[in-house]
């Protein structure tokens, strides 16, 4: 039976950064990956010779080179990773409309979103400058109870809208709860897309994945692809084999998961249902690719924008919607918008709404096929309410749903952001078994890949996983 220092379950993000932080150590580290293509919830696949991203709209964090403390570059060098192997491109703009008709755009300058809230709620300017210092000083990362940032966010700004306004973007790019999220959540996600901002990088994610897969196996790393894991042999407190599907048994000194932590209860046979059941999440989403020509570009209204957080739901709620789709609320991305990236013959439109998962789960294959392409002209109809009647000029279009995300990341219920209890310290009830990526608490891709740094300095590097 082969053995290794440390077995990691999932090639996405997280589980990479986690890779390529041990193997650059010398530990003998093995990747098990499900799929033929690594990346999870952020991978790419090929339709009719195009190169289509499944999760990209943009990564957020961005630090310029040399920024000391950024955690992008802390990243970077803990994973011994240069920034001028990557060409990062910034957003131009993006901009949060409600209703049609209140908009605060931002950038990654945060003095033009504190000019757009001097702006837009003049009585809120001091009080937003106030929140900002309140979250470059805070620590989100200390242990303590879930404190609502609704609650804390009303006692600080007061006025619902500009909460809401706020709140939207935060909550979309990374809330597991519905309604409302931790404050430490919240300080996470307002400086990761607010006070860092938002980038890209040059090429496709394909090339951002294949950089991270050479470096990984060039440190002596190997990654195998369609190798499920199915169990995990235990013997007394700790995990003594990783079993795949195919029966063969590997060997782990640790292992980390980056599988989700029900997935990751589920390989020890004899999980709580209950348990496993809390920490399913209920925030799932139907995705839209719209490939039109170059030439639409002029002629979309917001059309100079990187992205778009819409809302015309009265009053603004984050949840699980009753229908299918929440056409009400949702994200526009424009992929090509960021500076210095080249213009292509084509360009992209992608919107994401909020989804319910027990409802597409419900359909038969043929009323499910029926269903994504009338909620697709749904969702057109409703965005061109923004941005203009961009349906007649569709190339192609792709529509992922919240079953899509469940069949290719293993997402439990296709819920992008995991569970909605997060295990900070990523323990889990086996000794030597630790839980990275999206239910460890830190979301998105440069979170995931912090994540999976952050649990091998704690639970590998400092001994206690021994
Ligand atoms: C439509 C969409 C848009 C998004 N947009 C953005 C964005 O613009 N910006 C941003 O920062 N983030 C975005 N995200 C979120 C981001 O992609 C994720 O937060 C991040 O990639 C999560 O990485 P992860 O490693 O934690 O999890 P995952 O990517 O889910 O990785 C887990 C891996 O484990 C594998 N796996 C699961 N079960 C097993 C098993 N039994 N055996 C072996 N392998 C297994 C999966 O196949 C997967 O590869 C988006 C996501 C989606 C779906």
């Amino acid at each position: 039976m082969r053995h290794y220092d440390q077995v990691i379950i999932g090639g996405g993000l997280s589980g990479l950064a986690a890779g390529i932080r041990l193997a650059r150590f010398g530990s003998k580290v093995l990747i098990l990956e499900k799929h033929a293509i690594p990346g999870g919830l952020n991978s790419y696949y090929q339709r009719q010779g195009r190169l289509l991203e499944t999760g990209l709209h943009a990564m957020t964090n961005y630090a310029a080179p040399g920024v000391k403390h950024a955690p992008l570059n802390r990243l970077f060098r803990q994973l011994s990773l240069s920034r001028k192997g990557f060409v990062f491109c910034e957003q131009l703009r993006s901009t949060i409309l409600f209703r049609n008709q209140t908009s605060l755009t931002f950038s990654n300058d945060p003095a033009q979103l504190a000019a757009e809230v001097a702006r837009v709620f003049p009585d809120c300017a001091g009080r937003f400058h106030e929140l900002v210092e309140l979250v470059r000083n805070h620590d989100p990362f200390q242990p303590r109870p879930w404190i609502s940032a609704r609650d804390r966010l009303a006692e600080l700004l007061g006025d619902e809208l500009l909460i809401n306004m706020l709140l939207w973007p935060v909550m979309i790019y990374g809330n597991s709860n519905e309604h409302d999220m931790d404050f430490d959540q919240f300080v996470i996600m307002f400086s990761a897309l607010y006070l860092e901002g938002m980038f890209r990088p040059a090429g496709s994610i394909k090339n951002f994945l294949d950089h991270l897969v050479s470096h990984f196996r060039e440190l002596g790393g190997e990654l195998r692809l369609r190798a499920p894991v199915a169990s995990f042999k235990v013997e007394g407190d700790q995990v003594s084999q990783v079993v795949l599907a195919s029966g063969e048994e590997i060997s782990a000194g640790q292992v980390i998961s980056t599988a989700g932590y029900p997935a990751t209860l589920n390989f020890m046979g004899n999980a709580d249902p209950v348990e496993v059941a809390s920490h399913h999440g209920r925030m799932s989403f139907v995705e839209i690719i719209n490939v039109l020509p170059g030439s639409a570009r002029s002629e979309l209204r917001h059309g100079d924008n990187t992205i778009i957080f819409f809302n015309f739901d009265e009053p603004f709620d984050y949840r699980c919607p009753d229908e299918a789709v929440n056409l009400n609320c949702g994200v526009i991305c424009f992929p090509d918008n960021f500076h210095d990236l080249p213009k292509g013959e084509e360009m992209q439109l992608r919107v994401t709404h909020p989804a319910n998962y027990q409802i597409w789960r419900g359909y038969s294959p043929e009323e499910y096929r029926r269903q994504k392409g009338e909620w697709a002209e749904r969702s057109a109809a409703k965005v061109a309410e923004i941005v203009g009647n961009y349906r007649p000029k569709v190339l192609y279009r792709d529509v992922f749903t919240p079953l899509t995300v469940e069949r290719f990341t293993g997402k439990a219920d296709g819920a992008i952001y995991g569970s909605p209890v997060k295990v900070r310290d990523g323990r889990t009830p086996l000794k030597n078994l630790f839980v990275a990526g999206t239910d460890q608490g830190y979301l998105g891709i440069v979170g995931a890949m912090l994540s999976g740094v952050t649990m091998v300095n704690q639970h590998i590097f400092s001994g206690s996983g021994e």
